[in-house]
């Protein structure tokens, strides 16, 4: 049994409050950690920290905030074995894949800003002779990074380098339900050297922890990942102090296989899409729309192929893990009898996994509803979990339809071998990624955000430092 604090200000330190909470392996329902519960005065302490620490980092040079940045990025890889145990411990998600994350996702999102620190640039704009006009990017101060459960470190190492790259000192709030993987950052951010104070990281509730960092006016930006709910509470919270907002709310992908699909390709894909980390990706792709001179044959070999996927613990590499926690497969499992009562044909799956040693953990068997159509809940709403539905579509008019035909816009795909259609499509998409022969677009260089309800503003690429700066612009009459 691990034991964590929160950390400010360069140390680990029991929560003001006094409070604890348990951490739940999701493979066994038993405890694997205890860690401080936050609180808003917890909060307080961490804003003063951060203000402080973030004057500090901003008086480096930028050679030395670069070099700091790197070593978070090698001390990820000296510490890969012990990040990846704790990602996996209680997301519940495959330990290879944490492995990546560790080394491929998260120390190379701080290996790719620490490159763009000194790459801050303004502008001069020309008005007159008389005149010299230039832009300057600032940082805002102090942001917050509410992240959720589905990766802690992912999460944490998405929004984290470009904020602390543009010259913030950042809190991190993540989610109680799963936070291992993340709750050392501050505790490595010091050893590679960052001020004292400049990553704070405080776990706690978010009607505690989440609603005080979204009030308090000494943060100048909030960066949200999770429910659209949420998201909007933020938002209007928000409001009161003018915070520069990042929400990325969460999606529903469809996966189009046409007709001209490479169909062996497509199948591997399309599991690839719908059931890594158990469905609880943002960016999975639970609807499959398949073309109808396709479909029994593309059916067939899918449903046949996500029933050899085994099903365990992560820490054991199977590919299908337990999902979160008790109250989010009870969810899945609701959403399951939903689509059995709405009359879409299970094609397997559909029940919890309690065979042997699986039966304390919370497993959701890979679940695949065939006849779904676009006014089922299945279909409409984010499940979030290991289930997919199939849904035919004659025209390449009605797939983009269908595909459109919901509330968010975060990503979608497709599989065919025509480039004309894969570029056409790509362009009528309401998303705010579009994959082609392939699913989720893995590299720190690619941006990701939503249309429509799943979000505001972009994250990664070169651009998401702009989420982190204010620009100033300087009129100065030379006459
Ligand atoms: P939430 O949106 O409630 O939680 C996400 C984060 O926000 C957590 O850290 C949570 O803290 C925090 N939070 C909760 N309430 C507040 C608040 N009032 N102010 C500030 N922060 C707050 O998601 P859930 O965990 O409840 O998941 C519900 C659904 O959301 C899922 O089933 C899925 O559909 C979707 N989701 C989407 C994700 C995505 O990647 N886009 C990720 C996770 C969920 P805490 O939980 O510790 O209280």
């Amino acid at each position: 049994m691990r034991e964590f604090g929160l950390y400010i200000d360069g140390e680990w330190t029991a929560a003001l409050g006094g409070g604890t909470f348990e951490v739940i392996d999701p493979a066994n329902g038993r405890p694997v950690a205890r860690v401080a519960r936050g609180g808003a005065q917890d909060v307080e302490r961490a804003v003063r920290a951060a203000t402080k620490a973030a004057a500090a980092w901003q008086a480096m040079p930028l050679r030395e905030r670069a070099a700091a940045m790197r070593r978070v990025a090698d001390l990820m890889q000296r510490d890969t074995e012990e990040l990846a145990l704790l990602e996996t411990l209680d997301s519940g998600g495959t330990l290879w894949y944490s492995q990546v994350t560790v080394t491929d996702i998260a120390a190379k999102r701080f290996e790719y800003f620490a490159g763009l620190v000194d790459k801050v640039e303004g502008q001069q704009i020309p008005v007159s002779a008389n005149h010299l006009v230039y832009t300057a990017l600032e940082p805002l101060g102090v942001t917050a990074h509410i992240i959720p459960w589905n990766g802690p470190l992912w999460e944490a190492s998405r929004s984290v380098p470009p904020a602390l790259a543009a010259g913030n000192a950042v809190i991190l709030k993540p989610a109680q339900e799963a936070l291992l993987g993340a709750i050392k950052l501050g505790e490595l951010a010091k050893e590679a050297g960052l001020p004292d104070g400049l990553v704070n990281v405080i776990p706690g509730p978010g009607s505690d922890v989440g609603e005080a960092l979204v009030q308090h006016p000494g943060i100048h930006g909030i960066t949200f990942t999770g429910s659209v709910a949420t998201g909007q509470r933020i938002m209007r919270g928000a409001a009161a102090t003018m915070k520069r907002l990042v929400l990325e709310l969460g999606g529903n992908a469809a996966n189009i296989v046409f007709d001209d699909a490479d169909l062996e390709r497509a199948v591997e894909g399309s599991v690839w899409a719908a059931f890594s980390n158990s469905g609880q990706i943002c960016v999975s792709g639970p609807r499959i729309l398949v073309h109808e001179s396709v479909r029994e044959e593309f059916t067939a070999r899918f449903v046949e192929r996500v029933k050899g996927l085994s099903v365990g613990p992560g820490v054991e590499n199977h590919p299908i893990g337990p999902v979160v926690s008790e109250h989010h497969m009870r969810s899945v499992l609701d959403y399951i009898e939903v689509g059995k009562q709405e009359g879409a044909k299970l094609l397997t799956g559909g029940y919890r996994a309690t065979d042997g040693a699986l039966r304390d953990g919370y497993f959701v068997m890979p679940t695949v509803f065939d006849d779904v159509t676009p006014s089922m809940r299945v279909w409409r709403e984010e499940v979030f979990g290991p289930v997919v539905t199939i849904t035919g579509f004659r025209t390449e008019e009605e797939a983009v339809h269908m595909a459109n035909d919901t509330e968010y816009g975060l990503a979608n795909g497709m599989w065919t071998q025509s480039l004309a259609r894969a570029h056409r499509v790509a362009r009528l998409l309401q998303s705010g990624q579009v994959y082609v022969n392939e699913w989720f677009c893995g590299d720190i260089q690619c941006p990701a955000g939503g249309y429509k309800m799943s979000g505001i503003g972009r994250e990664e690429g070169q651009q998401a430092l702009g989420n982190y700066l204010q620009l100033k612009s300087v009129r100065v009459n030379l006459g």
